[in-house]
């Protein structure tokens, strides 16, 4: 078997995935690679084919949550991140920045992206998981994505239609084998003045609403679909009935009503600001945070016969 350090020279070893996820939580990797082009990406890939290696690619790291025993394969951090504007279209490496996206666009007075300012996270990781905020997601916008297929490593353009978007899912969630190497968002032309304006409002609605001063991963949940729920539980939670007209019923609502707003593991909360979000008080454990998730799923199945799913990726 080929020596993966003899092939990647770049490689590190034991590197605390800790260090690279918005959740501060994680044990080590075994091996650590920062592709910083398209290259070196598809260099550790085939690295990964000569080895047998298990690996995971990491992006920005904040909708993932690292087992507490590490990783025990390579993990591959997308570094690669340029972006330019081009009339209405952003061409955007799978690295960049969201936010960095977002400060483009109203420099150019594009509109579209208006809704993103405040994620965190990476174009790849904003396609992969179809993020979104305000009734839009990366959907609206999204024009075109260069997949690299593995085992291959071909290329591949995948239009809008090909990603098989859903809310906060892609053909790319279902398939560990596409692997998004940049994409283009089709703008439109907007008003300055407007789209900073509500680039602010969503900002101080994340900071109103959202625990930011704690490391956490965003929503923990997704938010089930109104149709689940049982007409029968009107009688005792009247307020469910609010979210008829929305199509879902945000799962922190679901968490606070079953009484678990500030519930504690460990060193992790359920956040009191935000029942959707657990927060890392300190030193919390990936155990701590799951012991959470458990508890939440089960409390939420046995008051409402919900199944809670998850929007964040636990690596094991
Ligand atoms: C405070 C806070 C608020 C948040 N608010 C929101 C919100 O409003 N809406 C929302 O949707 N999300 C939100 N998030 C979650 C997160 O920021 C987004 O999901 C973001 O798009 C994840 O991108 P990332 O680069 O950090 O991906 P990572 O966390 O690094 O990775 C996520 C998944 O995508 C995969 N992946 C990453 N890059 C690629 C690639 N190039 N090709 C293939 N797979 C890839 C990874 O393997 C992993 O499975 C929030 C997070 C935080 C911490």
């Amino acid at each position: 078997m080929a020596d993966i350090k003899e092939l990647l020279p770049a490689i590190r070893e034991n590197v605390s995935l800790a260090d690279y996820t918005s959740f501060k939580i994680g044990g080590w990797t075994k091996y650590f690679f920062e592709a910083n082009t398209k290259n070196e990406l598809i260099k550790a890939l085939k690295a990964i084919e000569q080895t047998n290696l298990s690996f995971f690619i990491l992006a920005g790291g904040s909708n993932v949550l690292f087992s507490d025993n590490g990783f025990d394969g390579l993990v591959i951090k997308i570094q690669f991140s340029d972006f330019e504007c081009q009339d209405l279209d952003i061409y955007a490496d799978a690295g960049a920045k969201l936010l960095d996206i977002v400060n483009l666009s109203v420099e150019k007075e594009l509109t579209g992206l208006e809704w993103a300012a405040g994620i965190y996270g990476t174009i790849g990781g904003a396609v992969r998981g179809n993020a979104g905020a305000f009734n839009s997601s990366i959907t609206n916008v999204l024009k075109q994505v260069k997949v690299l297929v593995l085992p291959d490593l071909k290329i591949k353009n995948f239009s809008r239609d090909e990603c098989k978007f859903g809310y906060r899912e892609s053909i790319f969630k279902k398939n560990n084998n596409l692997i998004i190497l940049s994409a283009i968002l089709e703008l439109k032309k907007g008003n300055k003045k407007k789209i900073k304006e509500e680039i602010e409002n969503n900002i101080a609605y994340r900071k109103d609403n959202h625990p930011l001063d704690k490391p956490s991963a965003g929503s923990i949940f997704k938010n089930p679909e109104f149709k689940m729920i049982d007409k029968g539980l009107f009688k005792d939670y009247p307020d469910l009935k609010k979210f008829s007209s929305s199509g879902t019923v945000p799962a922190g609502f679901l968490i606070d009503t079953a009484g678990l707003r500030g519930k504690r593991i460990g060193n992790a909360k359920i956040s009191e600001k935000h029942c959707n979000f657990i927060v890392n008080l300190g030193k919390a454990t990936a155990e701590d945070v799951l012991g959470l998730i458990d508890l939440a799923k089960e409390t939420i199945r046995a008051l409402f016969g919900i199944e809670l799913e998850q929007e964040i990726i636990i690596v094991k």
